[in-house]
């Protein structure tokens, strides 16, 4: 099947309130241009330099998302047109975001990434470090970052009761510091084998490559 026809067909049956981030990551300029061409424009990628050279060569009102883990001193590389960042998980970080977006003279909204999988390698936040983060008043003072919600990625398992107990947690948690604060609106959860189940536990914002882009080689 094209890619055209992947993401008609997924967005054919997404709720008109849940964003689509096309993750085109290991995938050539052309793939993402069909998806462009069939009028997609939220594309996610997972590494800096990858993203940061995809911006370059691509229609510069493509809507790029970081999804993957970002080191502070790689900030600055995609600071100048980033329009939201996924995965913030310390205060370092975020204050290296602001940082670099007060150069740019941008605000840069992120998503704190919140661990929820057991797996020992997934990167994240507990509740309690995301709370004490979103509570930090030094967090208040930062302009040119805004934090607009939560990311997580569920155990990679075919048990579909964890991996909807592990989303129903994270949207627990999102719903909590939603009565706190009113810039929160995103719910980042839901790659191509789970997005399903994370929709029925609230998300509003998924990530999905593989079944838009076939599967992914890695050399
Ligand atoms: C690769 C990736 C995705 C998309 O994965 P698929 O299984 O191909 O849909 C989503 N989120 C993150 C953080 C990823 O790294």
């Amino acid at each position: 099947m094209s890619i055209t026809f992947n993401l008609n067909k997924i967005k054919s049956e997404l709720p008109k309130e849940v964003t689509l981030v096309a993750v085109s990551k290991t995938k050539p300029n052309e793939a993402i241009l069909e998806a462009y061409n069939a009028g997609h424009r939220v594309f996610g990628e997972n590494k800096v330099q990858e993203l940061a050279q995809k911006y370059d060569d691509l229609p510069k009102d493509i809507e790029w998302h970081l999804i993957g883990h970002l080191q502070t001193n790689k900030v600055k590389y995609i600071a100048p047109f980033v329009s939201l960042i996924h995965t913030v998980d310390s205060f370092k970080l975020l204050k290296e975001i602001n940082k670099q977006a007060l150069k740019n003279n941008r605000v840069i909204n992120c998503l704190l990434q919140v661990k929820i999988a057991e797996e020992e390698n997934k990167f994240g936040l507990s509740k309690t470090d995301a709370e004490a983060l979103i509570n930090n008043t030094e967090v208040a003072e930062l302009k040119n970052i805004k934090i607009v919600g939560l990311m997580g990625m569920s155990t990679n398992t075919l048990d579909e009761i964890q991996v909807s107990n592990e989303f129903s947690l994270l949207h627990i948690i999102y719903s909590e510091f939603r009565i706190q604060n009113s810039e929160f609106r995103i719910l980042s959860m839901g790659m191509s084998g789970d997005y399903k189940l994370a929709l029925e536990q609230g998300s509003n914002m998924i990530r999905v490559g593989s079944t838009i882009f076939g599967e992914r080689s890695y050399n």
